[in-house]
């Protein structure tokens, strides 16, 4: 019998964070540093109005949309924090995580010969996402001596007649990086000279640390060319509610509702009810929540990125997310041969820079979303490791 799999999904290889998480999973005494989500649970109230939807017999779809009360909210959300102003009615779509928020837009935009620009190293769907649209990524290898930003020139560089769009990952997984309003508003120009479409992935947005995020939809010519795409996993440690969306011109949100509506129909209703009280409770309280969180995950980046200082590696500072990014090229061997082998002699899971493009190699990605006890005594295997590399 002759395959039925297509070539696009038959030669995507798997992805590199998975492979490290399965082999932590199936070891004992690991600790792992592997993971991309928030250790905090999600706060009670959140969880309480989940279970609250359900006990009151919300149990049917939801508006393809989303429900009114909670696209009313994201709107305000997004006013008071980033100054964007959306029409709820027509320019918010609800969706199952930022994830789906992203395939979304990638199928709403690409067509077969487009090309895709992806800043790298960075998240590892958005490659696989603009292949099955049909498009082609063509990755912009950040440094880190320009803190891992888009400049003007690697932009203007890499666009060719056959580019259409340039996603836009900050604040940046794996990196950390974030780009602030006057490095946005240099990259701004190219993207008008060229015409080009930008998919700004901002998931991390509220995990910032000394210095709050900037939209590059708040710049007056990139709003009507951009779709910001955000959501609940990281702000409000709500992964498994599966929680997300997108904001943008109107055009652009009605195509990706027309695919929402086909195949999806609805993000889980109780999920919406949950996502709801979390923006809520945080707008009210001048995000109580959110804040503890972030000073907590300030507290472990500086201890983690301190602690890779003193084993004498480079690296760079991370301003956003929650992962810290160390130059590990000096150790003589490859990302991936380096992250095997902390695993395997010292049981620490961490990602190899390569599981997030090539620009990756000589880095890897230790997620501080884990307790202050685990990460002190990870940073000890990880410094005896290099210790003995270097011997
Ligand atoms: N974008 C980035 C940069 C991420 O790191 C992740 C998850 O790790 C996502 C999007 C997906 O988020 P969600 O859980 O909302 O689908």
């Amino acid at each position: 019998m002759r395959s039925f799999i297509t070539k696009t999904v038959a030669n995507m290889p798997p992805s590199g964070i998975r492979k490290f998480f399965d082999i932590a999973s199936e070891m004992k005494d690991i600790i792992s540093l592997s993971v991309g989500e928030p250790d905090f649970v999600t706060p009670w109230n959140v969880r309480e109005a989940a279970i609250a939807s359900i006990e009151r017999g919300y149990t049917h779809y939801t508006s393809n949309h989303g429900n009114p009360s909670l696209r009313r909210l994201i709107t305000r959300y997004l006013r008071e924090r980033y100054q964007t102003e959306y029409d709820w009615k027509t320019q918010i779509l609800v969706t199952v995580g930022a994830s789906e928020a992203l395939d979304l837009a990638f199928r709403a935009v690409i067509e077969p010969g487009d090309d895709i620009l992806v800043p790298a190293p960075s998240y590892v769907s958005y490659m696989p996402g603009v292949a099955f649209a049909g498009g082609t990524a063509v990755p912009i290898e950040t440094k880190e001596c320009d803190d891992f930003t888009v400049t003007p020139e690697a932009l203007e560089a890499a666009i060719t007649s056959k580019t259409k769009a340039l996603i836009l990952p900050y604040p940046n997984n794996p990196t950390g990086a974030v780009m602030t309003q006057s490095q946005l508003a240099a990259i701004a120009p190219v993207i008008e000279k060229y015409d080009l479409f930008v998919i700004s992935d901002e998931i991390y947005s509220e995990l910032t640390y000394g210095g709050n995020h900037c939209s590059i939809a708040s710049f007056p010519g990139m709003y009507p060319r951009t779709v910001v795409i955000n959501g609940f996993s990281k702000a409000f440690a709500m992964t498994g509610f599966r929680l997300g969306y997108a904001a943008g011109p109107e055009d652009v949100i009605a195509a990706m509702l027309k695919i929402h509506q086909y195949f999806m129909l609805c993000a889980p209703t109780a999920s919406q009810h949950a996502g709801e009280e979390a923006l809520r409770h945080e707008l009210d309280t001048g995000f109580a929540q959110v804040n503890k969180m972030v000073s907590d995950y300030n507290r472990r980046r500086t201890f983690v990125y301190n602690s890779f200082k003193k084993m004498g590696l480079s690296c760079f500072e991370p301003r956003g997310a929650f992962y810290v990014f160390p130059n590990i090229s000096g150790m003589g061997m490859t990302s991936e041969e380096f992250c095997y082998r902390l695993i395997d002699e010292k049981h620490v899971a961490c990602v190899p820079g390569t599981a997030f493009g090539e620009a990756g190699e000589g880095f890897m990605r230790c997620s501080y979303a884990s307790s202050m006890e685990n990460l002190k005594e990870a940073l000890k295997r990880i410094a005896e490791f290099i210790d003995e590399c270097r011997k």
